[in-house]
């Protein structure tokens, strides 16, 4: 499933390869993705000029000169790439006025990807942007704010870490990465955690998201045919390395079930 990195690779790709351009032609599938696709606003989209690629969460605002907002979700397969031909689960196929670039796509096998049209200033009250909380990589999310978000719960790190109202896109892999960067259990109680210990958490978030941006995320490979993607899963110290050893302190790796979501931690370097 793409997170935050992934989806910030894909916003820089659409901000080299969209800004500037003007779309000629719209086509789309017509399924229903997680929402039934908006295909005449869709089409409606045709002649206007691409003017920033913004994101929010992992939601990608594609804004146009006319103050319409392509608004794309990429749930669990979705994917945006630059490509001539057309395959089975492409859902939208946007022509571009430029000689180098390939239409742009997106595709998504599963369909739980989203596809909305939207006026700036309707994207504020958006019921899908509406209630988000603070972006992890903005100055915002910084210890004094991961404190009061803490201060007096009970409930485990991890759990606030993955509360979207709290902090947005932060993900379960980079949640469980973080904590053992910072040497705090996930089962830890937020609340018990000093602001200090919180700083170094907050510290290490940022660090691992800018690493995984830098290595093109977890999980999108082959992105617009570059094999640049996808390097960061080869970097993870403890996700997915249930019983293998500790790059620490070579004890076996341990797993708990938070909310549902498996956490990865080791005992011995995480209090
Ligand atoms: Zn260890």
């Amino acid at each position: 499933m793409p997170e935050l990195p992934e989806v910030e690779t894909v916003r820089r790709a659409m901000e080299r390869h969209l800004i500037g351009h003007r779309i000629t032609d719209v086509w789309t599938s017509g399924k229903r993705l997680r929402e039934p696709q908006p295909r005449a606003l869709l089409r409606s989209l045709v002649g206007q000029r691409f003017e920033e690629a913004r994101r929010r969460a992992k939601y990608l605002l594609l804004g146009m000169d006319s103050g319409r907002v392509l608004l794309v979700h990429l749930g669990m397969t979705g994917n945006l790439v630059f490509r001539a031909d057309r395959q089975k689960h492409d859902h939208l196929i946007i022509g571009l006025d430029s000689l180098r670039s390939p239409p742009l796509v997106f595709a998504d096998a599963r369909r739980f990807g989203m596809l909305l049209v939207l006026n700036r200033a309707e994207l504020a009250n958006s019921p899908y942007l509406r209630h988000l909380g603070v972006e992890p990589l903005s100055r915002d999310f910084d210890a004094d704010y991961l404190h009061g978000c803490c201060r007096g719960r009970k409930r485990p790190i991890k759990n606030v870490l993955l509360d979207g109202r709290v902090v947005v896109g932060i993900g379960n892999i980079y949640a469980s990465e973080a904590l053992f960067g910072a040497g705090i259990r996930p089962t830890a109680r937020a609340g018990r955690l000093s602001r200090a210990r919180l700083a170094t958490l907050t510290r290490e978030i940022k660090n691992v998201l800018r690493r995984a941006i830098r290595r093109g995320g977890t999980t999108i490979s082959d992105y617009l045919g570059s094999g640049e993607g996808g390097r960061f899963q080869q970097e993870l110290a403890v996700y997915g390395r249930a019983d293998e050893h500790c790059v620490v302190c070579e004890r076996p790796v341990k797993s708990v079930v938070l909310a549902g979501r498996s956490s990865f931690y080791c005992p011995s370097c995480q209090k």
